[in-house]
């Protein structure tokens, strides 16, 4: 799949079962597959099985959990495994969202081990790492980045390594309307490059860029070639803006 475009819908705390089965009604016919790229959907747990049926026989399409609890199973009242997710539909999971952080108090080590679930029950992580706005503005972005990056990575073997998808979120673009410049976003991403092959993953890895893309400005920020897609949030809830958003024309990577 190394080389394919890859635009992420995170849904957060929307559209629930019914709600998701009338997305992809609208969705689907609105878009047929290209073989350059790939669409990934994080619906609310509840609704993974909703989207898994609604997908199936789409292999361009995917479905994860927008969290996991690091145990396969156990006493964790309201948590869900990967190991659940999966049996509900998942082949992916996002972890570490910034959301997850910053309201729940997730730490860097319990993403770390949320990551491991997820790689032990066959899915594919997409590991979110970013600075808030005060990180920023006193020239943490790297720090910040590298710290996520070094907790997250510590100890995998060069094949998980492998698995693991990337997505820098600067919190301060996350619903603010305040998307990062394609060279920001760049310059980040050449970086959390640079810090996975240093782990010992592979040279390229492949790193999305989220915080406020809309149908707008995806086209100018995926003409920067160190984005290998988008993950995108409130503009992946309307079904004709997701379309034209997914169907952007990009220049190939
Ligand atoms: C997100 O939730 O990962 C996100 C990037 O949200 P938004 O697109 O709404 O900024």
């Amino acid at each position: 799949v190394t080389g394919r475009l890859i635009f992420a819908a995170n849904w957060k705390m929307h559209l629930g079962p019914d709600g998701a089965r009338r997305f992809f009604d609208a969705f689907l016919p609105a878009y047929a597959p290209r073989a350059d790229r790939e669409v990934w959907f994080f619906p609310p747990a509840v609704s993974l099985p909703a989207a898994a049926a609604a997908i199936h026989g789409r292999a361009d399409i995917r479905a994860g959990a927008q969290d996991v609890h690091w145990e396969r199973s156990g006493a964790f009242t309201g948590e869900v495994s990967a190991e659940l997710a999966r049996e509900a539909g998942a082949t992916l999971a996002l972890v570490g969202h910034s959301e997850r952080r910053q309201v729940f108090g997730e730490t860097d080590d319990m993403a770390a081990r949320k990551l491991r679930s997820i790689l032990a029950a066959g899915l594919t992580p997409l590991l979110c790492v970013g600075e808030t706005l005060a990180e920023r503005q006193n020239s943490q972005t790297i720090a910040v980045v590298q710290r996520q990056l070094g907790v997250a990575l510590a100890g995998l073997e060069p094949s998980a390594l492998g698995r693991v998808v990337l997505a820098y979120e600067p919190v301060w673009a996350i619903g603010t309307g305040h998307n990062a410049t394609p060279a920001e976003a760049g310059q980040v991403h050449r970086e959390i490059r640079t810090l996975m092959a240093a782990h010992g993953g592979p040279g390229r890895a492949r790193v999305l860029y989220g915080g406020s893309v809309r149908r707008a400005n995806v086209r100018e920020l995926l003409a920067e070639p160190e984005l290998d897609g988008v993950l995108v949030g409130g503009a992946s809830l309307d079904a004709a803006e997701w379309a034209a958003i997914v169907q952007s024309s990009v220049t190939p990577r």
